[in-house]
């Protein structure tokens, strides 16, 4: 039997596609519940549960838990510890899968020997490769991995005769995505996709908790949120405050906290001013996409509505507003994906006999580019080969020119993914060694070829005279810190100046860190200290301080360390740092960083993004650091290199900040002089890096 997973990240759903009634159905799990949480827990005695179980347990507090894993898929430094063994979000998903798959057949009496598994659009290389390893981990055969918005719009249109372009409008529980198709006749074409994903229903959830403790705070002077369960308690019930919401038009929260107990009415309509702002953000990421792929309104006929978030009555309204164009509720919000996969797996796949009943063409979220060397040679640069919103499967071929007089053998390629012409800037997803050519030292040509297969996933190819060479792939070394350094000539030249802002969250909660965090922070400064580092201290919560600016001498900071105290600039964090940073950073010569230290969530936070793009446009890095209740996805949104955001525990802050300290005198972490990134280049002058 061929089966079609929602592997999500709170809950996942396995369902099938019967060729003789035409039907979708989902199988239940043991519990004759469609969704299984994507929960795992491991219990001291060596069991280990998962799905319903591991969530009653979640509950309880009892055991290990492993959720949302999802959001780790790929990254080698995600990893859940229990019972002395460690496992990466490939492994977990593994687990739960095999769980999946094993309901699914005890359920049905029959053996799944295929599926279909949906991951959302934006996942890059790595992401879907540990997605297919951890489905051949159980057993099965990966017939294909699929972009979730594109299941939707499959489950939505595979039966629909009509020739129709929409645009499916995914909206979660923290994240959003957009994606425009057009069906024919069943067949699937995906025009474009793109997305924020640290946009989602708790952003809503977080709009009520933030009304309740305003009026909470007015009436009796205190913060609930100051309190971290509390908060959290805030947090979760805000969520069903929300749901009735989209049902009623108003509802009543009563809220206990230091003896004083508040009762609060929130309308609906208040409830939709007040959220807005966040229908306002999935405006413009439709805007962007329409606009990156040459397309207006006019050009879709229908919205097609996905995802939880997209019950909020107040969702449907703003659309058919902002675009004037029918918006489609899917019937079955939770299980389209499930669905479109199922329906992936019989009719979107080719069977034994090569036929494929229905055509489905998606497109790559993410560029993916080459590091060459810039033609001059005075810098390494990311020469895009397959640009984002591509057709996959894809191929691109280009010709790269080793310079005449050098006589190597073997040519390093490494692959690029991001739209930053600054290869720092952009994920280095591999790493790939040619050798077996011609060259006599005349400028011998070699041509590289990249390969998007269906499932989304990399192969790098390489040619000389049209024949195939030796290709092998090696790991991404740690160090690549030399990407951001000249061509070749790498440790020389004259240093480099470098100014540096420390941006301190003060809101109340940090106020148990803060001897930590002045410690850490002043080693820091010590370290980095010389004549061509500037360092300035700035201090937020519901406002911006700037504590010392610019100087040189690291005492001057220290002394400044010594004040610190929480609450002077408010106790929450509805401040963004950045613009009053990167004053201080302005029409200084040499290389810019601004490093933040946080603990919480911050109020502002589309505000706080967009903020450090502008930062990240100034060539000025970002890096973002959290301890305790920061949001690890966040702080990648704010940092300007990938690797710049580092969520740690307190008492591992000094180690991070050595790691700042090292990256700094390395000159790496995307601090750079200066960047032009509009060098247009012709691909045969372009020079792979040579070993
Ligand atoms: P994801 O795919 O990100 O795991 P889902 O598509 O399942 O998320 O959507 C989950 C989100 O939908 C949560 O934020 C949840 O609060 C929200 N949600 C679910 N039902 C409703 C409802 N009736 N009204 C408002 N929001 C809802
Ligand atoms: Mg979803």
């Amino acid at each position: 039997m061929k089966v079609g997973i929602d592997l999500g990240t709170t809950y996942s759903t396995v369902a099938r596609y019967d060729r003789k009634t035409s039907r979708t159905e989902i199988i239940n799990n043991l519990f004759e519940k469609e969704l299984t949480p994507s929960v795992i827990c491991f219990l001291e005695n060596g069991e280990i549960l998962i799905g319903e179980d591991a969530k009653d347990m979640q509950a309880g507090g009892a055991g290990t838990i492993a959720a949302s894993f999802k959001r780790g898929m790929g990254d080698n430094s995600f990893t859940v510890e229990a019972n002395g063994k460690v496992y990466t979000a490939e492994e977990l998903s593994a687990m739960l899968l095999k769980k999946l798959i094993s309901d699914a057949e005890a359920k049905t009496g029959e053996k799944i020997d295929s599926v279909v598994i949906t991951v959302p659009a934006y996942f890059n290389d790595f992401q879907r490769t540990a997605t297919i390893r951890a489905g051949e981990a159980c057993g099965v055969k990966v017939l294909k991995i699929i972009n979730e918005p594109t299941a939707a719009a499959i489950s939505y249109g595979y039966s629909k005769e009509s020739d129709k372009t929409v645009l499916v409008y995914d909206l979660g529980g923290g994240t959003f995505d957009v994606t425009m198709v057009r069906i024919n006749k069943g067949n699937i074409q995906v025009m474009g996709t793109d997305g924020n994903h640290i946009l989602g229903g708790k952003d809503w959830d977080a709009a009520i908790v933030k009304f309740v403790c305003e009026q909470f705070v007015e009436e009796f002077g205190v913060d609930p949120r100051e309190d971290e369960p509390t908060k959290n308690e805030l947090i979760v019930a805000s969520e069903n405050y929300k749901k009735v919401l989209t049902k009623t038009d108003s509802v009543t929260i009563q809220i206990k906290y230091e003896g004083y107990s508040g009762k609060y009415t929130l309308t609906r309509n208040q409830f939709d001013m007040r959220t807005q702002f966040l229908l306002n953000a999935t405006k413009d990421v439709c805007m962007k996409l329409l606009d990156d792929i040459g397309k207006t309104w006019d050009d879709i006929d229908e919205i097609l509505l996905v995802g939880g978030s997209t019950r909020m009555p107040q969702v449907p309204k703003f659309l058919n507003m902002i675009s004037g164009k029918p918006v489609i509720d899917h019937a079955d919000t939770d299980l389209a994906v499930a669905k479109g996969a199922a329906i992936t797996s019989e009719l979107y796949c080719s069977t034994s006999t090569g036929v494929r009943e229905k055509q489905v063409t998606d497109v790559t979220a993410h560029s993916l580019g080459v590091l060459a060397e810039s033609p001059g040679g005075d810098r390494y640069i990311n020469e895009v080969m397959i640009k984002r919103n591509s057709k996959v499967p894809s191929s691109v071929r280009k010709a790269f020119k080793i310079a005449p007089g050098n006589m190597t053998d073997i040519i390093e390629v490494y692959t690029l993914q991001g739209e930053s012409k600054i290869p720092l800037d952009c994920y280095v997803l591999a790493r790939v060694i040619i050798s077996g050519f011609y060259n006599s030292g005349d400028g011998a040509t070699i041509d590289i070829e990249y390969n998007y297969d269906e499932n989304g996933v990399v192969k790098v190819s390489a040619f000389q005279d049209g024949e195939r060479l030796e290709v092998y792939s090696e790991s991404v070394p740690d160090d690549i810190a030399w990407m951001g350094d000249k061509p070749e000539s790498r440790s020389t030249g004259a240093p480099i100046a470098k100014n540096v802002v420390l941006c301190i969250d003060l809101s109340r909660s940090m106020r148990n860190s803060l001897d930590e965090v002045r410690n850490v922070v002043r080693d820091f400064a010590l370290s980095v200290a010389d004549e061509n580092t500037k360092l300035g201290l700035i201090g937020f919560g519901d406002k911006v301080g700037i504590i010392r600016d610019m100087t040189s001498d690291p005492n001057t900071i220290v002394s400044a360390l010594d004040g610190l105290k929480v609450n002077v600039y408010g106790r929450g964090t509805d401040a963004s740092p950045f613009g009053t940073a990167a004053t201080m950073l302005s029409n200084r010569p040499g290389g810019k960083m601004i490093v933040i230290l946080t603990d919480g969530i911050w109020g502002k936070r589309d505000f706080a993004v967009s903020e450090a793009l502008n930062c990240k446009n100034s060539n000025i890095a970002v890096v973002g650091v959290g301890i305790g209740e920061a949001d690890v996805a966040f702080l990648k949104q704010l940092s300007t290199v990938e690797e710049g955001a580092m969520y740690t525990t307190l008492d591992r802050l000094g180690e991070t900040f050595s790691t700042i300290a090292r990256a700094l005198n390395s000159g790496s972490m995307g601090m750079r002089e200066s960047a032009e990134g509009s060098a247009r280049l012709g691909s045969a002058e372009v020079r792979a890096r040579l070993r």
